[in-house]
């Protein structure tokens, strides 16, 4: 079995009925990049920056995480990184924070902390801007849910460009500038945000979470945790179906996206772009290449309209047979 996905490596991830598939892979450290591009990810999907900032008492400078960009950007070789600032609190927390919120995933974590603090948002957006001289860089923004939140933080990115013309320093112009869905809220609103931004990218991991009060971190209510519920289920597809309104890429970068199982019914949903660890990416397209999505987009209808979980088993069973 692990042979036969071997042999899929370098096959173009294209349905039966032609329709290109994105797969990108999911990055933590700079240097698991290079697994990505061994297992021929299309880019990646998602860098978590996060990581270059944890388990240490300091902050990275703006010089060091200029070069860890940069690594991931050039080694890539043209294909898109996607860099998502700083998502830390909740389940990700810094020495430095100055205090912890009294619940974290619900606290002053994410887009908000980089927000309270812009010193510390604007040295990474510099380094962020400075790498996309390298390769194709796009900026991804976590956690969003209030438009004012992304206007200041567009804003931002407009003061750090300023900021590095007047350095001197050269960098992307026209540099994408995404966010992420992961707040049911975000997920209504997808349009608004949408218009504001060149792509979104739907975390579905905050997403679940979010929508049905289900800790991520919490074991005694981890048998609650239901990507298929039909509330998530509708706030994905609702956000697919306005990035295709308004023509702005929309991809999944949470776990949905490296589930094998949940393939065919997000194709049938009107994914094309799935981001993941890269251990994942030869299964995903393995059912990538023997889907129809033709065939697909009429079952996952039927899929959206059943609200009992047995039934929807059984359709999601069907939809994978
Ligand atoms: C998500 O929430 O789905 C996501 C991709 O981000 P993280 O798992 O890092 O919160
Ligand atoms: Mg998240």
């Amino acid at each position: 079995e692990q042979q036969k996905l071997k042999r899929l490596k370098t096959s173009p991830s294209t349905t039966l009925d032609g329709i290109e598939v994105e797969l990108l892979a999911n990055i933590d450290m700079p240097q698991d990049v290079h697994e990505a591009m061994e297992e021929k990810a299309a880019g990646i999907g998602l860098f978590r920056s996060e990581f270059l900032f944890l388990n240490r008492a300091d902050l990275p400078s703006e010089e060091e995480q200029f070069e860890a960009y940069r690594h991931v950007v050039e080694a890539t070789k043209g294909r898109p990184v996607v860099i998502r600032t700083l998502d830390v609190g909740a389940d990700k927390s810094l020495a430095w924070l100055p205090q912890a919120s009294v619940n974290p995933a619900l606290g002053l974590r994410a887009i908000r902390l980089c927000l309270s603090e812009p010193q510390l948002f604007l040295t990474q957006l510099r380094a962020i801007l400075r790498a996309s001289h390298y390769g194709r860089a796009r900026i991804l923004i976590p956690m969003l849910a209030s438009l004012a939140e992304l206007d200041q933080a567009l804003a931002l990115i407009e003061q750090a460009k300023d900021s590095l013309r007047q350095d001197g320093h050269l960098f992307d112009e026209a540099i994408p500038v995404g966010g992420m869905i992961e707040i049911p809220a975000a997920a209504l609103a997808a349009e608004w945000f949408a218009k504001k931004l060149d792509f979104l990218s739907i975390g579905t991991n905050d997403l679940i979470q979010y929508t049905l009060a289900i800790d991520r971190t919490d074991d005694a209510v981890a048998h609650l945790y239901d990507p298929l519920h039909p509330g998530v289920i509708q706030l994905i597809r609702h956000t697919l179906a306005v990035g295709r309104r308004l023509k702005k890429s929309v991809s999944v970068c949470g776990e949905m996206a490296g589930d094998p199982k949940l393939t065919r019914l997000l194709l049938g949903l009107g994914l094309r772009s799935f981001s993941m660890h890269p251990a994942h990416l030869l299964s995903v397209k393995q059912q990538v290449l023997r889907s129809h999505v033709g065939e697909l987009t009429p079952q996952a209808t039927k899929l959206l309209k059943a609200g009992d979980p047995l039934r929807i088993q059984a359709l999601l069973e069907r939809l994978n047979g």
